[in-house]
């Protein structure tokens, strides 16, 4: 079974990323053939002008460097860059032709998208889910990891393969959603997912120093106003992050928190230290693969091959099928 995954290059990735995506895309590998991809082209959507994009490439390479640092292999995953395999966009204007623009314009994040960025309602932002579709059955992928926000959009994939199969012959599988275990990452404000869109996020990258600051400064249980309050650790981010970052003393955690033992100060202490002894090994392979400056290059060099390959063999069958030799 294969396995298709696709990430926006946002460039440094953040301990929601990590336990939410990333050590999941590590496991994965070591059960099946994996491909990620970093969709360039999909960041498009929200980009404009050359001030905006001029970012792309160094965001690709920080994101690289924290996936390779966290154990994804590039002798075992296909690691690549989405517009280095051109193949995808023929795939998606033809998936265009067999795709009702009804189902487009009822996706949710469509609607979204067209109030959060007035300016810029382009054409790209609805034929975003068969750009989606093309990146995962161009490699034929048959399992997709998602979280269950992104299921809407994999079920449309899932319908624009089946009408396509319908109409033109068995060419693709459908893909299936694998849903991640992990809760949504709250930031360090409390209220919103983590992410660097909102500044409330911690970077892998981070030295132990600034991940200190950056926890010391995170919102708590609000509710918790004086250190003798008992306190709610369900209702708390810090807690939600000690449960992958403390593991061992996550249950004497929650219990002194609920009993007023211990006080968010030094709960977050306690949690940065952990975060900086797990991250320790991540950090000093992300050092060793800064200091060799083609290695990345190379990894996506290979990556686009390999990809490649097998996305010239699925656009030529998809173009027999629908009349295009
Ligand atoms: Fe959150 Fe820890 Fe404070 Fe409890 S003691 S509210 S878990 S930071």
């Amino acid at each position: 079974m294969r396995v298709f995954s696709g990430a926006r290059p946002t460039g440094r990735q953040h301990l929601g990323n990590y336990v939410g995506a990333i050590q999941n895309y590590v496991k994965l590998q070591r059960e099946h053939e994996c491909i990620y991809c970093i969709v360039d082209i999909h960041a498009l959507t929200s980009l404009e002008g050359a001030e905006e994009v001029s970012h792309l490439k160094g965001n690709i390479r920080e994101m690289l460097l924290d996936w390779l640092a966290a154990g994804l292999d590039p002798e075992k995953s296909i690691l690549f860059v989405q517009s280095h395999v051109p193949e995808v966009m023929q795939l998606h204007t033809m998936l265009s032709m067999v795709t009702p623009l009804s189902w487009l314009l009822r996706v949710p994040t469509f609607k979204e998208k067209v109030h959060s960025q007035k300016e810029n309602v382009n054409y790209g932002l609805v034929g975003y889910p068969i750009l989606m579709t093309a990146d995962i059955i161009l490699y034929k992928g048959e399992i997709v990891p998602v979280g269950e926000d992104q299921l809407p959009h994999l079920e449309l994939a899932r319908e624009i393969v089946r009408r396509f199969n319908h109409l033109y012959g068995y060419t693709f599988p459908e893909p299936q959603a694998k849903l991640t275990t992990v809760p949504l990452i709250r930031g360090l404000d409390g209220t919103q997912k983590m992410s660097k869109s909102y500044n409330n996020q911690v970077d892998l990258a981070s030295s132990p120093e600034e991940t200190v600051e950056r926890i010391m400064s995170a919102f708590t249980d609000p509710s918790r106003k004086y250190r003798r309050d008992p306190g709610h650790p369900e209702l708390c981010n810090i807690y939600s992050l000690h449960q992958f970052f403390t593991a061992g003393r996550v249950a004497e955690v929650a219990l002194e928190c609920r009993s007023a033992g211990i006080g968010c100060v030094d709960c977050k202490k306690l949690l940065a230290k952990g975060i900086n002894t797990n991250l320790e090994p991540f950090r000093e392979r992300r050092r060793e693969l800064e200091s060799r400056p083609d290695y990345i290059e190379e990894v996506l060099q290979e990556g686009a091959c390999r990809a490649r390959a097998i996305a010239e063999v699925t656009l030529s069958e998809a173009k027999m099928r629908m009349g295009l030799t």
